[in-house]
Parts: structure tokens; sequence; C-alpha cells
């Protein structure tokens, strides 16, 4: 039994069963404080992981955005769950080659994390949450962070919580399930509310579907395959699929522009992908399959290209990132 497992036993014995987002909340906040679980190493690999050229193209749409509003000083790029820091790096030397000089913010928990990001962006400034964010124009970007937060569950109105039974973990009911994320319409209300008051662009990054609709999508993965969500707590990662359209409600509610929703492999495309890895195939000609492969990971139906999606939001004085038509 794993010491979260201990922990969650002897709160549900005497607070009774707690609900999937406490569980969810609690299991992520252990998970991601004691490991770095990226990489074929670890538990799952990301878009960044697979390839530079996807923090580069996500540089080159900040950088073009940033342009077009006039290029403002004060302007600086921030991330939310960064990972590993590779996303930023990719990104940033793109940004940087723009013209872009300003600073780096981190909205992280995980201390492991934080370390690691240091390597990668070594003058960073770190925060735990959004609202800590600069009071200044925002270039950010969030890839696999609103996934990672906790949603509720709903069957037939009533919320599905964890309990003891027997021996283990269980789940109180099952049936139709409807998932609600307070905590991710709180997220998004706090990135649209930043960006509407100082301005920038935000690029939210992740996998899940266009329209709201019932379905239990809450998953763990370790080592990279699909495990059981309530077996060791803590240990694997818990995700759950990204509802955009109600991504898209709270963006519009803290009056943020909502771009539409484009799929991870469209976005890559029209941002020129295939050229990218034309050019980086140039300087290393024997990485020329490599890059393909990356391509093919990125933007393929049954990869990533398809099950990813992004939205953009932006101020309404600053124009509207690439790539979204
Ligand atoms: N964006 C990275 C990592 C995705 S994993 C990539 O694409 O590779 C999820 C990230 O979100 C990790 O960095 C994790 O530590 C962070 N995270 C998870 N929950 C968080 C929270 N509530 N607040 C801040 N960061 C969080």
């Amino acid at each position: 039994m794993t010491r979260l497992e201990r922990a969650l036993r002897e709160r549900i014995r005497s607070e009774g069963a707690i609900s999937v987002e406490a569980f969810m909340e609690a299991c992520n906040a252990y998970y991601y404080a004691t490991r770095d679980p990226l990489g074929a190493a670890g538990d799952f690999v990301t878009a960044p992981e697979v390839s530079q050229m996807f923090g580069e193209l996500v540089g080159a749409a900040l950088g073009d955005c940033w342009k077009r509003a006039g290029a403002p000083p004060d302007a600086v790029y921030a991330e939310l769950g960064p990972g590993r820091g590779t996303l930023a790096a990719d990104a940033l030397r793109v940004l940087r080659s723009s013209g872009f000089a300003g600073d780096v913010h981190f909205v992280e928990t995980s201390p492991v994390l934080r370390e690691a990001q240091k390597q990668a962006v070594p003058n960073a400034h770190w925060h735990d949450s959004i609202a800590e964010l600069p009071k200044r124009p925002l270039l950010l970007v969030a890839n696999e962070f609103l996934d990672a937060l906790p949603i509720r569950q709903l069957v037939a109105g009533i919320e599905r919580r964890v309990t003891v039974v027997g021996g283990g973990l269980a789940f109180d009911r099952d049936g139709e399930i409807v998932e609600v994320s307070p905590a991710r319409d709180d997220a998004v209300g706090a990135i649209a509310a930043h960006l509407v008051k100082h301005g920038g662009v935000a690029l939210l990054i992740d996998y899940g579907h266009e329209r709201t609709a019932p379905g239990d999508t809450l998953q763990a993965v370790s080592l990279h395959r699909f495990a059981s969500v309530l077996e060791a707590p803590g240990e694997r990662d818990l995700t759950s699929h990204v509802d955009f359209e109600a991504v898209a409600a709270s963006a519009s509610k803290a009056g943020a522009k909502v771009s539409p929703l484009v799929t991870q492999g469209e976005w890559l495309q029209r941002l020129g992908i295939d050229a990218r890895a034309q050019a980086l195939s140039r300087a290393n000609p024997d990485r020329l399959e490599q890059f393909n492969a990356a391509i093919q990971r990125l933007c393929g139906s049954k990869e990533m290209g398809t099950l990813f999606k992004l939205i953009a939001l932006h101020a309404a004085d600053w124009p509207q990132a690439a790539g979204f038509a």
C-alpha cells in the first residue's frame, strides 16, 4: 500500500467517502511532487519531449502575435506546468530571435520539476498560482496542464465518491457520468481575466473534446500504459479529457476573445512543421528520418494529431494567434 493510500484510507475513515475531485487532487499533488514523470524512462511522453519542433512553432506563433500587437516591451513569456522546461527552452530560442527580450514566468507546484526547469531555463521566475503572474501582457502557453487539474464526476446529479470497500478503494456509485471541473474553469477564468486586464495571448493545448458530453474520461497512466485509477494512488498520472466547450465558456465569461478549436496536427501543419523539418534536416541530414517520425507522432491522426487540440485566448486589443483560421 502506498503512503498516500494509507493517508486516504485514514481520511475516508474519519470524514467518510471523498469526492473524485478530492481524490484526484490529492493523487496528483503527491505524484508530481515526488518525481519527474516525463520521458521514455518515466510514465508518459508529451509533445515537447517528442521534438524541438513543437516548442519552436509555439514560440513562432507567440512571437508573431507579439509583433502584430506592436511588440510591447513589458510583455513576459508565461507557462503553466512547464514539465522539464523543454517547451519553454525551444519556444524562447525562437522568441528571442524575433527580438523578444521579456522575462520568463512559470506556474509550477512540483519542487522536483522546478529543479528540472531551472536547468533548462535558468533565469525563470517561479509561482504557485496564476494569480501571482506579473501584471503585464502575457505570451502564455499551457501544454497538458489542464488535463491534470481535478474534475468532479456526477452520476444522476449526485457526486461520485471514493470509499473503502472490503480491502480496497472503490467508487461509491456507477452509471452515466457527467464530468465538470471547477478547478479548470477557475484556471481558464484567471488566465482570461489577466489577458483582458493586462493584454496578451494564451495557447491552451491538451487532449480532449470539442463539445460537452457525458462519459467517464478519468484515466491513470503508468509506464506508458493505462492503469487502474484507484490502484496505487499517487504513483500514477491521473488525467481526464479536457472539455473545450467548457474552457471556451469560462474564457468568454471572463471577457477574453476565444479562437476556434483546432487539432494539434492541423495547427502544426498550418504553422509549417514540414518546412521546419526540411530546414532542420538541411543542417542535420542524418536526422531527416527522425524529424519525419516526429511529425508522424505529433500530427498523425492515430497518434497525437487529432486527440490533442489547441484553443487560443486573447485580449480584445491583441491579435488572434496564427493557425486558428
Ligand atoms: N507541460 C509539460 C508537462 C505536462 S505534465 C509538457 O508538456 O511536457 C503537467 C505539469 O503540470 C507538470 O509540470 C506538473 O507539475 C504541473 N502541475 C500539475 N498540477 C499543477 C497545479 N495544480 N499547479 C501548477 N502546476 C501543476
